[in-house]
């Protein structure tokens, strides 16, 4: 097992392709803490999940755009498991819309979730990683981000910079044995996809070289190679789990 050992947390693990990585991991031997929104259904079903796996869980309710919240769960975490050794900011939404009609509101909660939510993570467990000289973050940005997408300005900003953050951030901890990376899905079948008119649907698999969706697993696959010590001299990468959509 990859991970055996290892304490991780994944923000946003209650529902789709962070709750694959919740449970991959698990499977892999680690204990996994998650955050999620307010769907109270959705964590307990994760939850029982992962413990059924043998593994401890940690369910927290907690928004990561409120840092006071996110200072306080975190510290829960590292109260329950003695230390953090792997870092998922996972936790997204979508709020669509072209630039002319976009909402101010809209524009700024996908920035405060999307990018500023990974910010507030990385600013609770830096010092503690950087006292035990190892780690890794990973944060799940988008094919958005890479190319841009109309009607997703807003998504497509924040998930852009989040590779600048990934980047910043490997770099200042580089030589503390700490990885930082980006994991760049395409079109994953989740809550987030399901909600996409059927046409928009049909244009985007028909995009796709491999010519269907990804499953969260395939995404959670590549997580857990990245937050194992087989990653080791991989930093501030950008991996794209898209089935050729943007090569
Ligand atoms: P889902 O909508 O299926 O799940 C979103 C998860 O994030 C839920 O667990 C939700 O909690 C949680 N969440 C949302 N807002 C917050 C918040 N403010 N604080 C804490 N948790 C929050 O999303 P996906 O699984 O599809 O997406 C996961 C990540 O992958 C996102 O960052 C997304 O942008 C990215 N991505 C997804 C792609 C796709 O095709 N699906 C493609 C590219 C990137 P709750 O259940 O309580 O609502």
């Amino acid at each position: 097992m990859l991970l055996e050992q290892k304490a991780a947390l994944v923000t946003g693990g209650s529902r789709g392709i962070g709750r694959a990585i919740s449970v991959e991991f698990a499977k892999n031997g680690a204990d996994v803490a998650f955050f999620y929104a307010g769907n109270e259904d959705a964590a307990r079903a994760a939850e029982s999940e992962i413990t059924a796996l043998g593994r401890r869980c940690l369910a927290l309710r907690c928004d990561v755009s409120d840092e006071a919240a996110v200072k306080e769960a975190s510290a829960k975490v590292l109260e329950a498991f003695g230390k953090l050794d792997i870092l998922v900011n996972n936790a997204g939404v979508v709020r669509d819309g072209l630039v002319l009609s976009m909402k101010e509101a809209d524009y700024d909660a996908v920035l405060d979730t999307n990018l500023k939510g990974a910010f507030h993570l990385i600013r609770q467990f830096y010092s503690p990683m950087m006292k035990k000289r190892s780690g890794r973050i990973l944060n799940i940005t988008s094919v958005s981000g890479l190319a841009g997408n109309a009607g997703q300005a807003n998504y497509a900003a924040a998930k852009a910079g989040l590779i600048g953050l990934t980047k910043s951030v490997a770099k200042e901890l580089a030589a503390r044995g700490i990885t930082c990376n980006a994991v760049a899905p395409g079109f994953i079948e989740t809550d987030m996809t399901a909600a996409l008119p059927e046409k928009t649907r049909e244009a985007a698999v028909g995009a796709i070289p491999m010519k269907r969706m990804g499953a969260p697993e395939e995404v959670a696959a590549l997580c857990v190679f990245l937050a194992s010590d087989a990653a080791s001299y991989i930093t501030g990468e950008v991996i794209r789990v898209d089935g050729g959509l943007c090569m």
